[in-house]
Formats: structure tokens, C-alpha cells, sequence
């Protein structure tokens, strides 16, 4: 009947519906109470009318007003527990108190006065259980108390309505303590009820903010935190960096071990994340895909935060042992940080993302800061955006053309075509700007179709023996509608197909690599050579290359710098035409500048080479000229 403590919504409950009847209780209380004191004031002495029930209605009133305050405050299980006992003490002490002032003053007045302090008693007693009613110990204390005495004293008066009176009221609590009982339980019940509705939303609460694979928060989560650290950030002027990790080299994981393989490993990558939000500060959450992110709250100076973010890189670096066997990935981060260069939610996770992509196209499994740079380059490439969508292509873009040499004759055997863009509003942009611009606004195909037609009908012009090479995007492989667009503008040209190399890079396996394959194989149909631009700077698996029919390879210029003084190059390159050899394809090495760095791909082998040592790219109406050049032997031993 004690207040119970093993269940702290209970407690709550009742503390709350008792502090709300406990004033209405001491209101009652003293009006009775004044009623009876102001009968019996001509009678009884004044100390017994007047002193003592003002002594009452102090204490009452103060008790009121601390139920009144409590209530607004709502305190915690282990206060509400002590309140209630207290309330249980104070209701025993109250009733005790109350009971020998009524019996005090019984003896003065007539015999309406002493049926009023018979009908006090009884009327004082039933309104205390009805406020009680939460509190069944002290309801039941005060009724034991009151009636106890009121029975014993009644009874002993000998007076028939008197004892009457007493039997009635006996009656009338018990049926009171019954009802009470009943209402009790049934409370108990709804707060039960109530306690597993709530923890039953909490739990749905916390798994629509869940990874349901990884067990990072999501998305929701993710956005949710930003937010809140994003308003503290902001108040406390502290600092916060958001990051976005995009793992690279998954999807040939995916592709080639299964879905249940990559789930395995997403999961294996969650948990290595976990590992720094130890710290405390860092937030960790998978936003989709091989996409994680993670909020630095209170992040510390930018030399501090790559870091922490290049900890993470080299976390994910290390090779994840699954069942299958060792897979080897890597993850690139991209920062932005409050206040110095993102001031707003949006700007944060942009930036972040900004960053990302060109730190990824830079060199992959690093970390990029959005810097001011970055900044200048939104609005530039804003710029070219917007001048692009209006500009009229047919007239402002041309094209130029760039030897590919046979370093053994030093004849040129290809000339690839590179987009030029001549804008009235820009003047000159390189196809380095954009064509990027063009490829994430989603209108590349757009300028590659009237780039295709220029280099064809340019190309028909040339002796049978040269080769055209043109670059495509990967929007252009995407579609079946682009790529056919392309095979008509291709055979309509009246150039032999076979004569034609269609140079793509890695990123055009990143979408849909089915459809690439469909249109690569198109265009093979057609006789068209199919070269892999830039190799070795992806991270493809050699068995999504090997699934395409490719004719040759172009090994990156960022592996031909300097390779005779750089060990690092120098055995990568050698490595790649062994591979290309191994595979049947013939190999490119593009960008060479110096006599030493092509001495150095004799030694190993090569074959075929492009670079600003035999000619940057020219203008059609100087090609004729330099294979006039080259076909006099001085000029061409001059020019290797
Ligand atoms: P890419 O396909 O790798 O083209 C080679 C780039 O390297 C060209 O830059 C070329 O001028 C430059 N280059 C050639 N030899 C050397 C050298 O010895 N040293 C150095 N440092 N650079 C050399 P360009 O013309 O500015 O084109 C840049 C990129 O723009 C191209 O890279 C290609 O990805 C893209 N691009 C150009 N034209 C087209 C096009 O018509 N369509 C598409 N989709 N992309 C194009
Ligand atoms: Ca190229
Ligand atoms: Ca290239």
C-alpha cells in the first residue's frame, strides 16, 4: 500500500495527478473547517475558533502553494517518490491533528452545532479520499484515522443519530475505498499502457534514424545532427567540419564477388568508421551506397582536421579480410568547415561534396578541404554553365589535333581530336573546364555530336593511312539514344569506322556498366577501334577490362613525368605494357615532353607515344603540313 518504487513512470504519474488535487484538498479543507469554526464562535473560546484555524490555513495554504509550484516542475522518480511518502506522513498527522480539533470543540453549542461538527467530519473525510485517490495509502490512513475516531467517539455518546451517523459514513467509505481500489488499478494500467506505447515509438523512433545494414545512422540521422551541432556551432561560435567519405574501387567488389560480398564489406568499413567516433566528437553516419559521412563537432584547425580525416583514409586503406579473400579499397573524404567556408547547412554538405569530387579526380583514398580556390571555381564553372547552355556549339567549338607516333619510325600513324571552345562571352575555355561542366550538367552529348561531326568530315580529308582518335564521355555510352545518335553521325560521315578510335576513361563503368558494355560493343560492330583513356589512374578490375572489347590502352600522363628519375612511375609504366602486352592490346603513353622520358619508353619497349615532344595539338590546316615535315628524314629524327 506503500508508495512503490520499482516503477518510475508510476511514480510520475501519480505525483503529477496528486499535485494537481492537493489544493482543491486544502481548499476544501478550510472552507469546511471556517464553516464549523464560525457556528461554534459564540460558544467556544476564541482560540479554539479563531486562533487554531488560522493556524490551519497557514499551514494549508502553504502546502497548496508548494503542490501548485511542484506540479509546474514536474520532478524526477527518486523527488516524487519522496514527496509522496512525505504527503503519506503529513495526511496521518493532518487527519490526527483535524480529528481532536473537531472532538475539542464538540462539548460547546446546542445540538445543531454538535450535528455540525458530526456532519464536518464525515463531509471533510469523503472529499479527502476523493483527492487521495492517487495516493492510496494516505487515503486509507486518513480514513482509518477519522472513522476510527469518529466510530469510537459517536458510539460512545449513546445518541441514536449520532451512531446513525457513524454507521452511515462507515459504509459510505468503505464503498469509497472500494471504488478508489478499482480506479487505482485501472490507472496503474494506463500508465503501463502509456509507459509501452512510448518506449514501442522510441524503438521506431531509433530504427528509422538506422543503417538497418551497417548500423551507422542514416541519412535522416545524419542531417538531424548536422542540424542541431550545426545550431550550437553557431550560438557558441565553435567550429565544425562535415565530411563525406566515397569509397573507391567498391563497385568492382560488388560486381565481381556478389551483393552479399559487398554488404559484407560495407559493414566491415561501418565498423572500422566506428572506431574514431570513440573520440566523442566525431558523428559517423552511411548516407546510401559506398557514401558515408561524418559531422566533427568543436572541430579543431584546418591542419587538425585532414588529419584526422587522413587517419580515416589510411583506416580504410588497409586491406578488409573477408571470406572470400583480401579486398583492397580505398576512401576519399571531402571537408567543409563552419564558419570559414560554409556558413550554412546546405553550403556545408555541398562544399563537402564539392571538395570530394575534385579531390577524387586529383588522386583518390585522400582527403580534400573545400578551400577558397574551390570557391572561385563554383562560380566559374557557374559561369561556363550557364554561357554553354546558351551558346550556340555548331559555331563555337572546333577542333584540334595531336599526333600519335610510332616512336620506331617517328611517323605519325593517329591524330586524336581535342575539343576547342571559343566563347563570345568567355573567350577561351579549356576542354579541362568544360567539358567536366558539361558532363555533371547532364548536356556533354550535346557538344560531343557536333565535335564528332567537325573531326569526321576533317578527318575525311586525310590520307588513308591516319588514324582519327575522338574522346567520348561517359553520358555518351550511357543511353542507348546517345550512342545511336552517335553511330549515325559516324556513318553518315563517309569515314572508313575502321579507321576510328573512340577513346573513354573508368568513370564510364561507374553507372551502368551493362549499358556501356552494349554500346561499346556497337561500336565495335561498326569497326570502331575502342582505346581506354588515362589508364592507371582508375581503379576498374581487370576483369570488368577484360568484359570489353578494347583495342588499346592509353597509359596517363601523370605516370610519364620525369619516369627515368622516378622509380615509383618507372615500374608502373613498365608493368602496364607488360599487362598490355599480356592482353593483346596495343598501348599508348601519352603526354611525353622531354628526349629523356621517351629514351627511357624505348628502353621499355613502347610503341606509341603523344606528348609536346613531337607536337602539341594543331589546328586541322597545319596537319598536312607536318606529315609533309615528317616525311623528310631530318625534321622527323629532329623531332624524337
Ligand atoms: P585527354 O583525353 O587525356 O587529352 C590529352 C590532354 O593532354 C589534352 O589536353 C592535350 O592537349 C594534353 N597534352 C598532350 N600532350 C601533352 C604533354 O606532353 N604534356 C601535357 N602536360 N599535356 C599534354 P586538352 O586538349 O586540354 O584536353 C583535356 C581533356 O579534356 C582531355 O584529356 C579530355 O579528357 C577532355 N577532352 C578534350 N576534348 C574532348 C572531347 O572532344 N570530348 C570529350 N568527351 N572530352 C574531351
Ligand atoms: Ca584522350
Ligand atoms: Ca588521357
Amino acid at each position: 500500500m506503500s508508495v512503490p518504487t520499482d516503477n518510475p513512470a508510476l511514480l510520475k504519474a501519480q505525483h503529477r495527478a496528486i499535485s494537481r488535487q492537493m489544493p482543491m484538498m486544502y481548499f476544501i479543507l478550510m472552507a469546511n473547517t471556517w464553516a464549523v469554526a464560525v457556528t461554534h464562535m459564540s460558544f467556544a473560546p476564541f482560540w479554539l475558533t479563531a486562533v487554531i484555524p488560522s493556524v490551519f490555513t497557514v499551514v494549508c495554504a502553504v502546502r497548496a502553494a508548494h503542490w501548485v509550484k511542484s506540479h509546474k516542475i514536474a520532478p524526477d522518480p527518486e523527488t516524487a517518490w519522496h514527496e509522496l511518502n512525505r504527503t503519506n506522513r503529513l495526511a496521518a498527522v493532518i487527519a490526527i491533528v483535524f480529528t481532536a480539533w473537531s472532538f475539542t470543540l464538540f462539548p460547546y453549542g446546542d445540538a445543531y452545532t454538535k450535528s455540525h461538527v458530526a456532519f464536518y467530519m464525515a463531509i471533510t473525510v469523503i472529499a479527502c479520499i476523493f483527492c487521495l485517490m492517487y495516493l492510496r495509502s494516505a487515503a486509507f490512513a486518513v480514513t482509518a484515522i477519522v472513522n476510527g475516531a469518529f466510530i469510537a467517539f459517536f458510539v460512545s455518546t449513546g445518541q441514536p443519530t449520532f451512531i446513525a451517523i457513524a454507521i452511515n459514513i462507515v459504509l459510505v467509505c468503505a464503498g469509497m475505498l472500494a471504488i478508489l481500489l478499482i480506479n487505482y488499478q485501472n490507472f496503474a494500467r494506463m500508465i503501463g499502457a502509456q509507459e509501452e506505447t512510448q518506449a514501442l515509438s522510441n524503438e521506431n523512433l531509433r530504427l528509422a534514424n538506422l543503417d538497418s545494414l551497417t548500423g551507422l545512422p542514416n541519412r535522416r540521422a545524419f542531417f538531424t545532427h548536422l542540424n542541431t551541432e550545426l545550431e550550437e556551432a553557431r550560438e557558441k561560435g565553435k567550429r565544425l567540419a562535415v565530411g563525406i567519405i566515397d569509397l573507391d574501387g567498391f563497385k568492382p567488389v560488388n560486381d565481381l564477388y556478389g551483393h552479399s560480398t559487398g554488404d559484407r564489406l560495407l559493414t566491415a568499413v561501418g565498423e572500422r568508421l566506428s572506431a574514431f567516433c570513440m573520440t566523442g566528437s566525431m558523428f559517423f553516419s552511411r548516407l546510401g551506397g559506398d557514401e558515408f559521412a561524418f559531422v566533427l563537432s568543436g572541430a579543431p584547425d584546418d591542419q587538425g582536421i585532414v588529419a584526422k580525416a587522413d587517419e580515416i583514409c589510411a583506416a580504410l586503406q588497409t586491406p578488409f579480410e573477408l571470406s572470400e579473400g583480401t579486398v583492397f579499397i580505398s576512401g576519399s573524404i571531402g571537408i567543409s568547415v563552419f564558419p570559414q567556408t560554409a556558413s550554412t547547412f546546405e553550403q556545408l554538405f555541398d562544399r563537402a561534396d564539392y571538395a570530394l569530387y575534385h579531390g577524387k579526380r586529383a588522386k583518390r583514398g585522400c582527403s580534400t578541404l573545400f578551400t577558397t580556390t574551390h570557391h572561385a571555381q563554383i562560380h566559374r564553372d557557374a559561369r561556363i554553365e550557364q554561357t554553354l547552355k546558351q551558346a550556340d556549339l555548331d559555331g563555337e567549338l572546333a577542333v584540334v589535333f595531336q599526333p600519335i607516333v610510332d616512336i620506331r619510325t617517328q611517323r605519325a600513324i593517329s591524330f586524336e581530336a581535342l575539343a576547342r571552345w571559343t566563347s563570345p562571352v568567355l573567350g577561351q575555355v579549356s576542354p579541362g573546364h568544360f567539358i567536366p561542366v558539361a558532363e555533371r550538367a547532364g548536356i556533354v552529348s550535346s557538344l560531343t555530336r557536333p565535335l564528332l561531326r567537325k573531326a569526321l568530315s576533317i578527318a575525311c580529308e586525310w590520307p588513308d593511312d591516319l588514324r582519327l582518335s575522338f574522346n567520348l564521355s561517359a553520358h555518351d555510352l550511357n543511353t542507348s539514344d546517345s550512342i545511336l545518335a552517335l553511330v549515325g553521325i559516324i556513318q553518315k560521315s563517309g569515314f572508313d569506322s575502321s579507321r576510328l578510335d573512340l577513346e573513354i576513361t573508368e568513370t564510364a563503368f561507374a553507372h551502368d556498366f551493362d549499358q556501356v558494355q552494349k554500346s561499346i560493343d556497337m561500336l565495335r560492330l561498326l569497326g570502331c577501334g575502342i582505346t581506354l583513356d588515362d589508364f592507371g589512374t582508375g581503379y576498374s578490375s581487370l576483369t570488368q577490362l577484360h568484359a570489353l572489347p578494347l583495342t588499346k590502352i592509353k597509359i596517363d600522363r601523370s605516370f610519364v613525368i620525369g619516369l627515368h628519375e622516378r622509380p615509383a612511375s618507372y615500374k608502373i609504366v613498365k608493368s602496364l605494357l607488360a599487362l598490355s602486352r599480356d592482353m593483346g592490346l596495343d598501348c599508348v603513353i601519352e603526354g611525353v615532353e622531354t628526349k629523356a622520358e621517351l629514351a627511357t619508353l624505348k628502353k621499355l619497349g613502347g610503341v606509341m607515344a603523344q606528348g609536346y615532344l613531337y607536337s602539341p595539338p594543331l589546328p586541322a590546316s597545319e596537319i598536312a603540313n607536318l606529315i609533309a615535315r615528317w616525311n623528310t628524314p631530318a625534321e622527323a629524327a629532329s623531332a624524337g
